[in-house]
């Protein structure tokens, strides 16, 4: 069985004692086990800040960029081996383990190239210069400096790759060390990708360190530079907002939580054309990839009540077409999901919604799944529910079930009244609606759009190459209001705001502009 090794201070580190294991989520034999016990993390902090951070800070933003395409690159390189592992240890079909290993690879290209237009410089200026006085001996402007500290990365166990390479791109581009943090059940595959980049020697010594096991005492360590990136529950974001030494320090922390995400089927869309195809496809991909293990899938599908039995009667078929089981048989299209306690969660999620909620598809509890033991693995067959009304709130608009499962809802096709329904979900990462009524669209935007940190349009003219709402691409903001986090992650250079300090330059003008062009 696989010890997985945790790389701090210069060097691999295996523990020897207080092991958590790790399922193959399709035939729960126990594969590999992990424990940070040993690791001195003060020893870890000061390895970042006095060896990794004065290194990537001596490089100009080209040529931090230029070290993120070399970690794109040797992830790429080793997609075929990433693919079998996360099948292995998440459960991930390939399509869904590609979502994870390809959004890597992909996320670190993309800040390589906005990171290769930076050039030479090692601060970004903002906005133009502003006169203060009467002449141009006081003068102002802003600009964004790298912190001195270490970006702690903590992730959630949906996405080993994409997770930790989506925060550390912006981290690593911005000048800041990272220490990673994955979700211990699969923190496998997030080990790998880290054991690839330390062994191809990109980075300078200090610029990345992973922590597979508990975090110890690491958080009591973080002071006023340091940068907390959280990913995962809000319950777990609370323990970490309620630290009082985070608090004292104004230690910066990042929400990523979560989201009943929401897709609005608009009044004008004719059940027979390709908008209304456009929005089954994208719904049933949401609910289906990743068994549903998103932080951006679709949890509630609103659809006008005259369009009601055609999204049922579509999803529905959708759905029952789906073969759930172990991604090694190649007839599979949906994997289990990543663990037991998730599957629990789930089949809890799943009973509470059907409290108040009519099942239209799966429901039954844990499946067996194809090509799996009978009896083993975390398996739920995709679920669809109904309720009769949407409003007042009930469990659809409060809880989060972590899976396959989503519940339509009816409403009466005005935009006020879905934006008043989407936002009893209490702030999400993306709503996403369906309706080429540009009318439509603006007043759903006007009374709602500040529910959600993103808003997609599914229309006819976008079909052909709509990637569906569930992807968070780098060049748009990631993050949501309210249950959301709070949280501000990607959107092309905004996503490195985090980890760097804005600072204001006053003095005569010639001085500071000449700072801020450096
Ligand atoms: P979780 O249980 O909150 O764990 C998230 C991470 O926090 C893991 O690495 C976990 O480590 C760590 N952790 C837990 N307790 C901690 C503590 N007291 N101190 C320091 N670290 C701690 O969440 P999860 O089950 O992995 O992820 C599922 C949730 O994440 C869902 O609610 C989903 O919506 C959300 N999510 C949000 C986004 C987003 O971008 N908004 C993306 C993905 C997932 P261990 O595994 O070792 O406990």
């Amino acid at each position: 069985m696989r010890t997985l090794r945790s790389y701090v201070a210069g060097r691999w580190h295996e523990a020897d004692s207080d092991f958590a294991p790790l399922y193959n989520p399709s035939t729960e034999e126990e594969i590999a086990r992990a424990s940070s016990r040993g690791i001195d993390f003060g020893a870890a902090l000061d390895w970042a800040r006095e060896r990794g951070g004065p290194a990537l800070r001596a490089l100009t933003f080209g040529q931090r960029a230029a070290l993120l395409k070399e970690m794109s690159k040797a992830i790429r390189d080793r997609r075929d081996e990433l693919l079998d592992l996360s099948a292995l240890a998440t459960g991930t079909t390939r399509p869904d383990g590609a979502f994870d290993i390809d959004g890597a690879s992909g996320t670190l290209a993309y800040y390589a190239a906005l990171g290769k237009g930076l050039g030479d410089r090692r601060l970004i200026a903002e906005g133009e210069g502003v006169q203060l006085a009467k002449t141009e001996a006081a003068w102002g402007r802003h600009v964004l400096v790298p912190r001195p500290g270490v970006a702690v990365l903590i992730n959630a166990f949906n996405f080993p790759a994409w997770g930790f390479a989506e925060k550390a791109a912006c981290a690593l581009l911005a000048g800041m060390p990272v220490l990673t943090k994955p979700a211990t059940s699969t923190a496998w595959v997030a080990e790998r990708v880290a054991e690839i980049v330390i062994d191809a020697g990109i980075l300078p010594e200090g610029a990345l360190q992973i922590v597979c096991g508990s975090t110890g005492d690491l958080l009591d360590r973080l002071g006023p530079q340091d940068v907390l990136a959280f990913t995962g529950s809000m319950a777990t974001a609370l323990s970490l907002r309620d630290r009082h030494n985070l608090a004292a320090a104004s230690t910066r922390l990042n929400v990523e939580a979560d989201s009943l995400n929401a897709a609005v089927l608009g009044p004008d869309v004719d059940t027979a054309g390709p908008t209304f195809d456009l929005f089954r496809r994208d719904v049933e991909r949401e609910i289906t990839q990743k068994s549903g293990q998103k932080c951006t899938a679709v949890r509630r599908i609103l659809a006008p009540r005259g369009a009601l039995d055609a999204a049922r009667d579509a999803l529905a078929a959708a759905l029952g077409a789906v073969v759930t089981g172990d991604p090694a048989d190649p007839a599979v299209t949906m994997g289990p999901l990543a663990t037991a306690q998730q599957l629990r969660d789930a089949e809890d999620g799943v009973a509470e919604l059907a409290a108040s909620s009519r099942v239209l598809a799966g429901g039954r509890g844990r499946v067996d799944g194809a090509g799996a033991p009978p009896g083993k693995g975390y398996f739920l067959a995709p679920t669809l529910l109904e309720a009769p009304d949407a409003n007042p709130a009930g469990a659809v608009h409060r809880r989060e079930v972590f899976g396959p499962v989503a519940t339509l809802l009816p409403y009466d096709g005005t935009a006020a009244e879905a934006a008043a329904i989407v936002a009893l979900g209490g702030g999400m990462l993306v709503t996403s609606a369906y309706s080429d009524d540009s009318a439509w669209l603006a007043e759903f935007l006007a009374h709602g759009g500040a529910a959600s940190g993103r808003f997609y349009i599914g229309s006819r003219e976008a079909a052909a190459e709509a990637p569906g709402s569930g992807v968070a691409l780098p060049h748009l903001l990631h993050g949501g209001p309210g249950r959301a986090g709070g949280g501000a992650e990607l959107g092309g250079l905004r996503g490195l705001e985090l980890y760097l300090q804005r600072v204001a330059l006053q003095g005569n003008r010639p001085l500071v502009e000449s700072l801020a062009g450096g």
